[in-house]
């Protein structure tokens, strides 16, 4: 194992590939990572990295994000089978029908497909779609796919938030976690606080000490004083945390698992470098217009 990590080392350097992985990779696939991080923060350090060649290790909306972000370069990935239900439960004809029918402007989640972005008003991160959606200048806005995070943004915002797809939003990694697991390690962890990503239910939600995305998880053990963590999102998050934060204690949700993400294997990694593909394309006109929501992101962000 430790040969084939250094191997797979050696080789990206070879070839002058920059290794990024997102925080739900396992933990050997974290330990070759030259990057870790959410889908955006990913797709940032894409833009300011020197070398031209990327490795991405996530699902395929992300690397897509990434491609569109970083269009002069190469992004390989070593399955197209690692892809996402839940970006994939949102179609491009959902969009235009609901802006059609409530009138309203359209905030996507950047877990979705560049098919889709290309139709909606303004991208978000779970980590800010409070924000974006307290400053458009709209009481209804429509939100797609999670219909979890639209209910939390709802809650926050006190705007009226209209999921679409609707029931059949959600990420079954997060959705599924059931309340008994969380409250059986409260009893085991009493002192330990519930950390949340806003893609768990609202009953999950409703227990928690703080809901927040991955990149928020990172910073909250700075403000608190605790030292042991329940961390209520896919399970492999908590090796990163422990990485940070080698002092405390994170307990995993163990039924938390994206089947997705763990189709990277460090087997399929070392071919994908070796044969340097799979190679990701977006389409020029899809991109151009896939971009225009991810920028207004920005620029509200900025406001
Ligand atoms: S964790 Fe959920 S949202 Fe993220 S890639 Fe897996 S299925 Fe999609």
């Amino acid at each position: 194992m430790v040969d084939l990590k250094e191997k797979i080392k050696r080789i990206a350097k070879e070839k002058g590939y920059v290794i990024l992985a997102h925080n739900y990779q396992n933990k050997d696939i974290q330990d070759i990572a030259d990057y870790l991080g959410d889908s955006l923060q990913l797709a940032k350090i894409a833009t300011k990295i020197e070398s031209d060649k990327i490795l991405f290790l996530g699902v395929d909306f992300m690397a897509e994000a990434i491609k569109i972000l970083n269009s002069n370069k190469k992004v390989i990935v070593p399955i197209k089978a690692a892809t996402c239900p839940m970006a994939n439960s949102l179609e491009p004809e959902m969009i235009i029908e609901a802006k059609e029918k409530y009138k309203a402007p359209f905030v996507i989640y950047v877990n979705s497909t560049a098919s889709s972005k290309m139709y909606a008003d303004y991208a978000c991160t779970s980590a800010n779609a409070v924000e974006i959606v307290k400053k458009i200048k709209s009481e209804i806005v429509l939100f797609g796919p999670d219909k979890n995070l639209a209910e939390f943004v709802a809650e926050k915002t006190g705007k009226k938030v209209i999921p679409i797809p609707g029931d059949t939003g959600y990420c079954y990694v997060h959705n599924y976690i059931r309340k008994e697991e969380v409250l059986s390690l409260k009893e085991k962890y009493p002192n330990a606080k519930v950390i949340s990503h806003p893609e768990v239910s609202s009953e999950i939600q409703a227990i928690s000490d703080y809901v927040g995305s991955t990149s928020q998880m990172e910073k909250f053990p700075n403000i608190d004083e605790g030292l042991e963590y329940i961390i209520v999102t896919e399970k492999d998050m908590v090796e990163k945390l422990k990485k940070i934060y080698p002092d405390r204690t994170f307990i995993p949700i163990s039924s938390a698992v994206c089947n997705n993400m763990k189709k990277n294997t460090l087997k399929n990694i070392l071919s994908a470098l070796e044969n340097e593909q799979f190679e990701v394309l977006v389409d020029e006109e899809i991109a151009k217009k896939a971009i225009v929501p991810i920028e207004n992101m920005f620029k509200l962000m900025e406001e």
